[in-house]
């Protein structure tokens, strides 16, 4: 046993320290990003604004891939649809270019995959492989399987915290992204239940190191509950930002709605690893193990693409603070400053 003193940091504990500049204006600012990926062969590119709608059910839906792509951004989409009706999303509508295919790493989740690729070839450009808990053999044998099923795929695989396993699954198990993010989930009680999970603002700056050094790349997955966490992530240098709850109870979701007055008023969110999600998809919780995720009620708020025009804001006018002209440069120019606090209730 052994305890690491060094203090790691999550977005609350820090903000972005403002800079003087030849301040670029807001509206000039550029979002939009381009990349290469180390493994996808033939050599696969990507270009849009780096946020991604998570592959919960509600959330993943192809409606949302559908709004997303119109934004330039994309979707994780879950891994409940039937196969014929991924087939004929893949294969025919024009989002599809900006969905990940997900699968998690049960036997029947290859399985469907491969029928996946039999029936329609390479139309998934983008495969996401999710797992809670990205540190096993298991999961990086699962994630060189698909990369040799898929070679020319752009491979998101996680969900992992810490540079090495990053290493491992960019080197070992043939992923393009790694998806960082152990417990910081808006409905995930990992924390709570098991006590593991690693601050996610230093998970970034680590990771991303990680990658970086090694032509790969990292999507921020979790823990994002305002814009400027957003900010945070693409500062501590995330090359992609996942959303869940952020987006959730949006329009464009799937789920459980509370209706009143013919008008939206909430709907059922919950995690992929809840009681609720598990009684849904699996039958039940099994005997030896205990729900990670929570059920609440998430209010209703509109069109997602208002919600993504508000962190869009937010972005711009992040760079503009420390005088970065792009969402690439921000990294580069990002200070974090360690606080105590970092926003002030209204006064009683
Ligand atoms: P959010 O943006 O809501 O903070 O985080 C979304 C992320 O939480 C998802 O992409 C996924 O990685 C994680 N997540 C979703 N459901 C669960 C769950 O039930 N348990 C855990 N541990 N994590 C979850």
């Amino acid at each position: 046993m052994r305890v690491e003193t060094e203090l790691k940091l999550d977005f609350d504990d820090v903000l972005i320290r403002p800079k003087r500049s030849v301040a670029p204006s807001r509206a000039s600012v550029d979002l939009q990003r381009s990349y290469r990926f180390r493994n996808a062969s033939p050599a696969a590119g990507w270009n849009g604004t780096p946020i991604m709608a998570a592959n919960l059910d509600t959330v993943g839906t192809m409606r949302m891939a559908q709004v997303l792509h119109g934004l330039h951004m994309l979707t994780c989409l879950h891994k409940y649809y039937p196969l014929e009706q991924l087939i004929d999303f893949f294969t025919t509508d024009p989002a599809s270019p900006s969905a990940f295919y997900t699968l998690g790493i049960r036997e029947e989740d290859f399985d469907k995959l491969q029928m996946f690729v039999k029936k329609a070839g390479d139309q998934a450009r983008l495969i996401c492989v999710d797992a809670a808990n990205g540190y096993t053999k298991f999961f990086v044998d699962r994630v060189k399987q698909v990369r040799e099923l898929c070679p020319g795929a752009i491979l998101l695989a996680g969900n992992v915290a810490t540079p090495e396993m990053v290493q491992e699954l960019l080197i070992g198990g043939g992923a393009d992204i790694v998806k960082v993010g152990i417990g910081p989930g808006s409905v995930c009680t990992t924390r709570e239940m098991t006590g593991v999970g690693y601050p996610q603002l230093s998970a970034l700056l680590e990771c991303a190191d990680a990658a970086h050094g090694n032509k790969g790349h990292i999507c921020a997955d979790g823990g994002c509950r305002r814009p400027g966490d957003v900010a945070k992530a693409f500062g501590a240098g995330a090359d992609f930002v996942m959303l869940g709850g952020m987006i959730a109870g949006t329009d464009e979701c799937e789920g459980e709605w509370v209706i009143a007055d013919g008008q939206k008023r909430s709907m059922k969110f919950y995690g992929m690893s809840s009681v609720e999600a598990q009684e849904k998809h699996q039958g039940g919780v099994k005997d030896y193990t205990a729900a990670e995720g929570k059920c609440m009620e998430m209010p209703y708020k509109g069109p997602v693409a208002e919600v993504l025009r508000q962190i869009m804001g937010g972005l711009r006018s992040a760079c503009a603070y420390v005088g970065a002209d792009r969402l690439k440069d921000l990294s580069k120019c990002c200070t974090f400053v360690r606080c105590t606090r970092t926003h002030y209730p209204v006064p009683d």
